[in-house]
C-alpha cells in the first residue's frame, strides 16, 4: 500500500500556524513512508473562499519549505484538487448512494425543518430529521423534481454503534442515534464539508488522515458515509489542541497566528516548522532542536501526545535563537548585515572584524535584527548610570587600573594600532593582578567600569579586541 496524505485547508483566510503544523505532519509522515502527500483546496464556501487566499496559502507553506506532490498548482492523477470543480464529481457519487438507498432527495422547505426542530427541543427529543421524505417513491420525487420543486439530497443514517480507533486518541466511540438523517447535497448542487471530504479523500485514495482534534466529531458521519459507499475508512490522527497560556484555543488575542506575520517578524522557517513539531508530537530522542524536514523515517505517527499543546512564544523565539546559532558563519553576517542601520559603523569595518563580531554575539540573539544593539557595548561611549556600576567606580583600586590602562591606550595608539588584541587584553589584566595587587571583582568590574563604562556585559577577552581604539581612548577619558 502506498501511503497517500493531504492537507485540506479552505481558502477563507491566511495559512494559520495550527494549519501549517497539520500540513507538516502529513508531509512528514508521507516523506517517512515513500507515499505521497497531496493539498486539496476546500473552496465549497462559496462565500468566504477567496483565490488570493489559497495563493497566499500555498506561497507560505512553500516558504516553510512544504512542498505537495499533487494539488491545484501542480496537478496529478487525481484532480482536480479543488473541491469547486469537483462538483460533478460529488453529483455522481451522490447518485451512486440514492441508487443503493443510502440517500434521497429531500423536499422539506427550511420552515418546516426549523419549527419541527424547535418543536422536537420543546418535547426534550433529539432534533433529528423526521425522515418525512425517506419513503417518497421514485415517481413522486421525480414529479416533484420535474416540476421544478427544490430538493437536498440527505444521507440516510444507520441507528448504531461506530468505533474507529484513531492514532492519537486511542479507541473511539459513537455511540447509536448521535446523528440523524443530514444533508450531503445541497439544492443549489454544492455539497456538504463531511460528505465532500468523504468522496474526495475516498477517491484520492487517501490512506490516512491527519488532522486537527476539532474534526473529531465529524468522523462519524465521515465513517457512515465510507460505509454506505462500501470504501474502507482512512487511519485517522486527530492531533492535539493548539492552545493559549489561559487555556482557551488559540486565536489572535494570543498574538500572531498566522504564518504571513512570523514570515514578516523573520523567523526562520526551520524554527518556526521546529517549534510546531512539538507542539503535540515528540522526537523519538527527546531533542528540542531540530529540523523536522530532515526527521525522514524518524516521524511516525505514534509519538503523538493528547494533551492540547500550549502555544508559548518565548519557547518558539528561543528555538530561532537555537537555528540562528547552527548557521554557517557567513549566512549569519549576511543577514544581520541586513538589518544595522545603514549609518552605523559596523558597516564601515572589514570582514574579518565583522565575522569575530558575529561569532561573539551570534549565541545572544534569538532574532537577526537583535544583532544591532548588541553592538553597543563596541561603539557608545555612553555611560551606565546603574547603582553596579557607581560602585565600581566608588572603589578606590578602580583610578590606579584607569591610570594604568590609560598608559597603555596610549602606547597602543603611537604604535599605530587600530585595535588592541587578546595578548594585549590578557598582558593587562595580568598586570592589574600582579603589579597592581588588585583581584577578584575590583580586578574584573574595576576594568570592565574603566573600559567599557558599564558594569556587566559579555566576556572582557572578547569584546576590547574589537572595540576601536579610539572608543577606548575616549572612555578612558570621560
Ligand atoms: N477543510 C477543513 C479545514 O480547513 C479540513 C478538513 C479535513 O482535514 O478533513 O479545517
Amino acid at each position: 500500500m502506498t501511503v497517500r496524505v493531504r492537507f485540506a485547508p479552505s481558502p477563507t483566510g491566511y495559512l494559520h500556524i495550527g494549519g501549517a503544523r497539520t500540513a507538516m505532519y502529513n508531509q512528514l509522515f508521507a516523506k517517512a513512508m515513500g507515499g505521497k502527500y497531496i493539498l486539496r483546496i476546500e473552496d465549497t464556501d462559496t462565500e468566504r473562499s477567496e483565490r488570493k487566499y489559497e495563493e497566499s496559502q500555498i506561497e507560505d507553506l512553500k516558504w516553510l519549505g512544504i512542498t505537495h506532490d499533487e494539488g491545484p498548482d501542480v496537478g496529478g492523477e487525481y484532480g482536480p484538487y479543488r473541491q469547486s470543480e469537483r462538483l460533478h464529481i460529488y453529483k455522481t457519487w451522490a447518485e451512486k448512494l440514492i441508487d443503493k438507498g443510502h440517500a434521497y432527495h429531500c423536499f422539506c422547505s427550511e420552515e418546516e425543518l426549523t419549527a419541527k426542530k424547535e418543536l422536537a427541543e420543546k418535547e426534550k427529543r433529539a432534533p433529528h430529521y423526521d425522515g418525512k421524505c425517506r419513503n417518497l417513491t421514485v415517481e413522486e420525487v421525480t414529479s416533484k423534481l420535474a416540476s421544478g420543486e427544490e430538493a437536498v439530497v440527505r444521507f440516510h443514517a444507520q441507528r448504531k454503534a461506530y468505533v474507529f480507533n484513531d492514532y492519537v486518541r486511542g479507541r473511539v466511540v459513537f455511540p447509536e442515534g448521535m446523528v440523524g438523517d443530514f444533508v450531503i447535497m445541497r439544492a443549489n448542487g454544492i455539497p456538504v464539508y463531511n460528505y465532500a471530504v468523504v468522496v474526495d479523500d475516498a477517491s484520492m485514495k487517501i490512506t490516512h488522515v491527519i488532522r486537527a482534534e476539532e474534526h473529531l466529531p465529524n468522523t462519524l458521519r465521515q465513517l457512515m458515509l465510507y460505509e454506505a459507499f462500501s470504501e474502507t475508512p482512512p487511519e485517522f490522527a486527530h492531533v492535539s489542541l493548539l492552545i493559549g497560556e489561559d487555556r482557551q484555543k488559540l486565536s489572535k488575542r494570543h498574538g500572531a497566528t498566522s504564518v504571513t506575520l512570523y514570515k514578516e517578524m523573520n523567523y526562520l522557517p526551520n524554527a518556526l516548522l521546529n517549534y510546531l513539531c512539538l507542539l503535540g508530537w515528540s522526537h523519538p530522542n527527546e531533542l528540542d532542536v531540530f529540523n523536522p524536514l530532515e526527521l525522514g523515517t524518524l516521524f511516525n505517527l505514534d509519538r503523538f501526545t493528547k494533551a492540547a499543546a500550549i502555544y508559548d512564544v518565548k519557547k518558539l523565539d528561543f528555538i530561532n535563537g537555537q537555528h540562528i546559532k547552527a548557521l554557517p558563519i557567513e549566512t549569519i553576517l549576511t543577514e544581520v548585515e541586513k538589518t544595522i542601520p545603514s549609518t552605523h559603523q559596523f558597516h564601515k569595518m572589514d570582514h574579518e572584524w565583522k565575522i569575530a563580531c558575529v561569532t561573539i554575539f551570534k549565541d545572544q540573539i534569538n532574532f537577526f535584527q537583535d544583532f544591532a544593539s548588541h553592538l553597543d557595548v563596541l561603539f557608545t561611549t555612553e555611560v551606565s548610570t546603574s547603582a553596579d556600576y557607581l560602585e565600581a567606580k566608588s572603589w578606590e583600586t578602580t583610578p590606579k587600573i584607569r591610570e594604568y590602562l590609560e598608559g597603555e591606550i596610549n602606547i597602543a595608539i603611537v604604535a599605530g594600532k587600530k585595535f588592541v588584541t587578546v595578548e594585549d587584553y590578557n598582558i593587562w589584566s595580568e598586570h592589574v593582578k600582579g603589579e597592581l595587587k588588585i583581584k577578584g571583582k575590583q580586578l574584573f568590574m574595576g576594568m570592565r567600569s574603566v573600559l567599557t563604562h558599564q558594569a556587566h556585559g559579555p566576556e572582557l577577552k572578547f569584546i576590547i579586541p574589537l572595540t576601536p581604539i579610539e572608543i577606548l581612548e575616549k572612555r578612558i577619558h570621560l
